[in-house]
């Protein structure tokens, strides 16, 4: 069998030993201060994948990418087709029991996971990214952000064989309810997540406080420059340089946003703060 629609072989790309390729980051004098080994302590995001050349794709760019190469994140590619069975480096098989496309193989999996272990340290999660997973949200990238690093299991095709997620432990993980094609896009939307978090990345710490989900409330809106635009002014209050009245108007907005789009958050926020859910809102 060959890898459902992907060619074999890995399209001829040059297996290095073994699949594993860091992106690491530069060693720059002042990373080394106090810490010999700048990689060992960092963060670092571990992905099994098919396509390896996928990443850093958009975790390179802007932020999260100026944070990879100054080392205050790591990011490890593991290439799944160099642990493939046979001479074409078979990654996966038929379902067993029948039905459409392929299934990757537990014992090509394992093999992966198991050097990924050998490289995982403290607090380190496993994670397989699947739509039949809980639902990624904020809290969980907070407590991602403080782990040491995580591993990530991106699927391909049909998915993976059910043995190595019970083997391995391993916490299912969703992005949302719709099916990708593969696990990649959804791995570096959990990992941009949580890199952000991580103190350093973003320029101005205080963002992450405040903005969409810290306290189970959606953002206020934002604006910015010209004042006047199409016939449509910013507000007022943003002009009155009254940070008081401008925090209220905030956190009014903050929460009437909230209660219109997501009385999930909003009965969560207003347990939070001992508020009647069904209460009138000024405004
Ligand atoms: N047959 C599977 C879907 C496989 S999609 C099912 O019906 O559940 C192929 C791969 O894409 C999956 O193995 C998973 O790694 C990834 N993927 C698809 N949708 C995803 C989602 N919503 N969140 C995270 N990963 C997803």
């Amino acid at each position: 069998m060959t890898g459902g629609g992907d060619g074999g072989t890995g399209g001829g790309r040059t297996a290095r030993s073994h699949g594993r390729k860091s992106i690491a980051a530069t060693r720059r004098p002042r990373d080394l201060i106090g810490d010999p080994d700048p990689l060992a302590g960092v963060w670092t995001a571990q992905v099994l994948t098919l396509f390896p050349q996928a990443f850093p794709g958009v975790l390179g760019e802007s932020l999260t990418g100026r944070a990879l190469r100054e080392g205050l994140w790591a990011l490890d590619t593991i290439d799944l087709r160099p642990f493939g069975v046979g001479p074409h480096r078979n990654v996966d098989d038929t379902p067993t029991g029948g039905g459409a496309g392929m299934v990757l193989r537990p014992d090509v999996l394992g093999a992966a996971l198991d050097q990924a272990a050998s490289r995982a340290r403290g607090d380190w999660p496993v994670i397989y990214l699947s739509p039949r997973g809980r639902r990624f949200d904020q809290a969980q990238a907070r407590r991602l952000a403080r782990a040491d690093g995580v591993t990530l299991l991106c699927g391909r095709f049909e998915g993976v064989d059910q043995r190595v997620l019970d083997a391995y432990d391993i916490d299912e993980v969703s992005l949302g309810d719709f099916v990708l094609t593969g696990g990649e896009i959804a791995a570096q939307a959990l990992i941009d997540a949580a890199v952000r978090l991580i103190p350093r990345v973003l320029g101005n710490q205080a963002s992450t406080e405040e903005e969409s989900f810290s306290d189970h409330l959606l953002e206020h809106p934002q604006y910015t420059k010209p004042a006047v635009w199409k016939g449509r002014a910013v507000p007022d209050v943003l002009l009155s340089g009254h940070h008081a009245n401008i925090t209220d108007w905030r956190r009014a907005m903050a929460e009437r946003l909230t209660k219109q789009r997501r009385p999930d958050l909003w009965r969560a926020y207003c347990d939070d703060h001992d508020r009647d859910p069904e209460e009138d809102q000024e405004l």
